[in-house]
């Protein structure tokens, strides 16, 4: 039972709240059952309930380059560009054999700028944004997304959907009048980022004004003597959300200056620069609302990204808080780890007391010798016993690759829990990476050849007495080609990580705030703080803990890895003991998260 406490002012949606709530309760009858499994139970339950329907329109225009304030749009190599952050190829794993300085940490530096991917105001990249936004919306069971270009907009059609999402990803591209009519008509529309100006448009009698609002100014800080001076803050709930953190996040910075000229608009977050002047952020006219930047660029785990996928809720006239829920992920389990630093990790979660998962990797491969070594857990039985006594202390098992590296390739190391399993991956002598693509002959079905064949490695580990068939799903590195996923839905549909999408030569990353349905029809469960890499330490992701904790349905999702509390260990992540328990308790004791079993967990 999750504890979900109604807010008062709903009563403008009723109608569908009403079906809401007639979902919420089918969902709680269904996790009370006496069946052990609750998996995926949304899924007839969308057909039993009416669907609620929501358009996305994205540019569709190749983009009018301009100028602004001056400043030529044109020379913003990084705007619109997405960036994943910690967490996405960050699973750095099993210990070199050699303790000592490991050769990992140095790739976890590396992987921040690595997964710059430069996604201009193409539509490419408008595509991604809106299947970004799509899977936020992926929340609600109910909720069915029509994806299209705004240039196919028809008069009227904002009316067919319980609501439209513009996002203006691409500077000046053309909107149609017919959409900028029903806005003016009392559509509910949301509103990212750019082209908002295009709201004043008198021939067909539209204004901002109309709406309560006046279009003040673009604000393009690509400057990095800029990025720490601009609108890189946004209060929003009593916390301050971040676009730039010295040192970590320094990157450019845009902002849309929208005034609100009437009492009636309401402002859900504002914006701040270094100076202490404040914009709104986001804002509700009636049924318009508006976000003054593009959330889906540069996105991590302080950032305003939250702040969008939080304001989704009332968007969707479902304004309710929700228990704070946190998932705990122990990571990388090998056949080649000590039992000793298995058990360690094991102890510490035992003694907090909380349900956990763990991400298995069935057979350690190491290509580098000659023959090849291969470890099974057979082989291994000081941390076979550890495995196996993962379900009888809260945790779960989740499967993680077949062998976390792949056959014969340096990909790029040769050795299971560094590589990456179905993404090739090639680094240059400064480890920057020089290719990052499809592996090539690796097919979507050969890829779930290994997933199957890993999968009964760990059913045939189960004994009498202990079940360690997975229940869910970790892709290695968070990389496989995108056009994987959905076929991989056929072993797993329950899966802890972050995903990459594509669109063309568009690859973008992204993490969930809460549990969504994603594009592929996965369930991900929302993974939101990262772990622990030399450039992002435990207090890193205690403040993600706490700007997460301000949203109405708060997710602290983490994982750990075993050797970071190997008192041998000295990287600059290595924590010890207490300190790993004492991280726990503050998101459980001090934050007041609710560690959950993974299985447990469902969209709303
Ligand atoms: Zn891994």
């Amino acid at each position: 039972m999750w504890g979900m406490i109604w807010r008062a002012s709903i009563s403008q949606y009723s109608k569908n709240v009403f079906l809401w709530v007639a979902s919420l309760l089918i969902l709680v009858a269904c996790s009370s059952s006496s069946s052990p499994r609750v998996e995926d139970n949304e899924r007839g339950l969308v057909n039993a309930q009416a669907v609620t329907p929501v358009l996305i329109l994205y540019p569709d225009g190749p983009g009018v380059f301009g100028e602004s304030n001056g400043v030529s749009l044109q020379a913003k190599p990084k705007i619109g560009s997405v960036q994943l952050k910690p967490g996405l190829a960050y699973d750095k794993s099993t210990r070199s054999k050699s303790k000592g300085k490991d050769k990992r940490d140095q790739i976890g530096v590396q992987a921040l700028s690595d997964v710059q991917i430069q996604a201009y105001s193409y539509p490419d990249a408008a595509q991604i944004y809106a299947i970004m936004l799509n899977n936020l919306l992926g929340r609600y069971a109910d909720v069915v997304v029509t994806r299209k270009a705004v240039s196919a907009y028809t008069a009227g059609e904002a009316n067919q959907y319980y609501r439209t999402f513009y996002i203006g990803s691409t500077y000046e591209d053309p909107v149609p009048p017919a959409l900028i009519a029903d806005i003016m008509a009392g559509a509910k529309v949301t509103w990212l980022n750019y082209n908002i100006w295009r709201l004043d448009n008198a021939a067909i009698g539209a204004s901002l004004s109309r709406l309560g609002l006046r279009y003040v100014a673009l604000y393009p800080e690509y400057q990095p003597a800029e990025f720490s001076t601009g609108f890189n803050k946004i209060d929003y709930r009593g916390y301050t959300f971040k676009k730039y953190i010295p040192g970590l996040l320094e990157v450019p910075i845009e902002m849309i200056e929208v005034a609100v000229e009437s009492p009636s608009v309401v402002v859900h977050a504002w914006a701040k620069n270094s100076a202490g002047r404040q914009i709104p952020y986001a804002l509700q006219s009636g049924n318009f609302w508006y976000v003054a930047d593009n959330p889906f660029t540069y996105i991590h785990e302080q950032d305003r990204y939250l702040v969008l996928a939080d304001l989704i809720a009332p968007m969707m006239g479902r304004d309710i808080t929700c228990t704070p829920r946190a998932l705990a992920r122990m990571e990388d389990l090998s056949p080649n780890d000590q039992g000793a630093d298995l058990k360690r990790m094991l102890d510490a979660l035992n003694r907090v007391k909380i349900p956990f998962l763990a991400t298995v990797i069935p057979l350690f491969v190491d290509n580098n010798t000659v023959p090849v070594t291969q470890i099974g857990w057979t082989q291994n039985s000081a941390a076979l016993n550890q495995l196996r006594r993962i379900p009888s202390i809260r945790g779960r098992i989740f499967q993680h690759g077949y062998t976390h590296q792949f056959e014969n390739l340096k990909n790029p190391f040769g050795i299971s829990g560094d590589d990456w399993e179905f993404w090739r991956v090639e680094l240059d002598a400064s480890g920057n990476r020089i290719t990052s693509t499809p592996i090539p002959g690796m097919t979507a079905t050969s890829a779930l050849q290994r997933i199957q064949t890993g999968r009964n490695i760990l059913v045939n580990l189960s004994t009498r007495s202990v079940n360690l068939t997975p229940v869910g799903w970790t892709t290695p590195h968070y990389e496989a080609d995108p056009g994987y996923y959905a076929t991989f839905n056929q072993v797993y549909n329950r899966v802890m990580e972050r995903r990459i999408y594509q669109v063309g030569t568009v690859i973008a990353g992204q993490f969930f705030p809460y549990p969504v349905r994603d594009v592929n029809g996965t369930l991900m469960l929302p993974e939101t703080l990262g772990s622990v890499q030399p450039n992002y330490l435990l207090p890193m992701l205690e403040e993600a803990a706490r700007a997460n904790r301000v949203l109405r349905c708060p997710w602290a999702g983490h994982f750990f890895h075993a050797y970071t509390i190997d008192p041998d260990y000295n990287g600059p992540n290595a924590y010890t003991v207490a300190q790993f328990e004492g991280f726990l308790r503050y998101v459980r004791d001090t934050l007041g998260y609710t560690y959950v079993d993974p299985t447990t967990v469902t969209t709303q």
